[in-house]
């Protein structure tokens, strides 16, 4: 556990308490900031006005009193890689560049579960704590190929397996004719720890079914999570954003996460996801500026009260703009990754080889004015 000095915490929330009451504000916003300075939970309605302020170092004032009353200045950081088994897919997501149809064979790779366990083994000397494994769906990497895949890398080494989002457990429970609380359960036998937040993409049925319409369903994604915590098992939330959405998608996406995690209570992080635009069916829409990211990222801190943490995924928007987002609301940067995503490169990120040491992360973090410190992947400090 880390030791807060509560004299400290008292002190320096009173301070940007009151940092918040000096700004010159509009009246129209007295009861909203009143409500976030108690840590009420906000109406759908605040949300919205919340992304209609346009006065960002005020929004960023009120993300970062929440954040501090739950996460101190504490950011957090981990050892991981990510497996990427395939990047073939049945799908075709419009927003998505990482994918390829089956008949593109030339374009992608499909690994083995042994080729899976030699790159495992790559990192025999290192202090990961975390392998990350999503990607592509497809016909042979069903459920017996996960099963045999956890299996053999818990054998060889005992580190937490984060995997699978609901896209890839839907088509597995399918196809291996499962009820989803079947399929997981012999995943968690075999190895499978807990789940990261992919898929979720943006909730509304129309903006879904118009960017994603052939995958799971949200009412899919969201009992699959629900299923998974029942088991005692917890997992992360993502909202994809900034492309044909609205700001009443989001906080409808929103919404579903926070009412879910008042039900099943086993969300641990956040994870707002910008929409890239390179090398896919959609990149005649524009990416939204940095400025909007960071809005949306003290948005969803202020809105979503349940969740603990919220990640600035830095592979995804760049570890400059991730430093940024630790000033409005984010408490986490994810891990090392060690250049093994190609999720957002190939969508056009600034990390076109994403990896940092745990000094570079700790530095990023240590220049934001915040206290980096190491996790496992359920939020558990480790000392070094
Ligand atoms: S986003 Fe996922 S499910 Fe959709 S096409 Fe890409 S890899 Fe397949």
């Amino acid at each position: 556990m880390i030791d807060f000095s509560q004299d400290t915490v008292i002190e320096s929330l009173e301070t940007k308490k009151n940092l918040i009451l000096q700004h010159p504000y509009s009246k129209q916003y007295t009861e909203l900031v009143e409500k976030i300075l108690n840590i009420q939970r906000l109406s759908d309605e605040e949300g919205l006005m919340l992304y209609q302020m346009h006065d960002l170092s005020f929004l960023a004032l009120l993300a970062d009193y929440v954040n501090f009353s739950k996460n101190h200045n504490v950011v957090y950081y981990n050892r991981n890689i990510h497996i990427e088994p395939t990047n073939f897919c049945v799908y075709s997501c419009a927003f998505c560049s990482y994918s390829r149809l089956i008949k593109q064979k030339d374009e992608g790779w499909k690994y083995t579960v042994d080729e899976i366990l030699e790159i495992v083994k790559k990192y025999d000397n290192q202090p990961i704590t975390e392998i990350h494994i999503t990607g592509g769906v497809i016909p042979q990497q069903d459920l017996n190929f996960y099963i045999e895949l956890f299996q053999k890398i818990k054998t060889h080494r005992n580190i937490h397996i984060k995997a699978l989002t609901p896209v890839e457990i839907h088509y597995i429970s399918k196809k291996a004719k499962l009820s989803y609380a079947e399929t997981l359960q012999k995943l968690s036998e075999a190895g499978l720890d807990s789940m990261p937040g992919g898929g979720a993409e943006i909730f509304n049925k129309e903006i879904r079914e118009k960017i994603a319409g052939d995958k799971c369903t949200t009412e899919q994604w969201l009992e699959i999570h629900r299923i998974w915590h029942s088991m005692g098992k917890r997992s992360n939330a993502t909202m994809l954003y900034g492309h044909i959405e609205t700001y009443e998608h989001r906080i409808e996406h929103m919404k579903m996460l926070r009412d879910l995690q008042d039900e099943a209570g086993g969300f641990q992080a956040f994870i707002p996801l910008k929409f890239r635009n390179k090398n896919n069916q959609m990149s005649h829409v524009p990416e939204v500026s940095i400025v909007e990211d960071m809005k949306n990222y003290a948005v969803a801190r202020l809105y979503l009260d349940n969740f603990q943490h919220i990640k600035a995924y830095w592979a995804m928007l760049g570890r400059h703009n991730a430093q940024i987002a630790l000033h409005f609301g984010a408490d986490d940067l994810d891990g090392t990754i060690d250049d093994t995503t190609k999720i957002y490169s190939m969508a056009g990120s600034e990390e076109q080889h994403p990896s940092m040491t745990t000094e570079e992360i700790r530095q990023l973090i240590l220049q934001a004015k915040r206290i980096p410190v190491e996790r496992d992947t359920l939020y558990n400090p480790i000392q070094n």
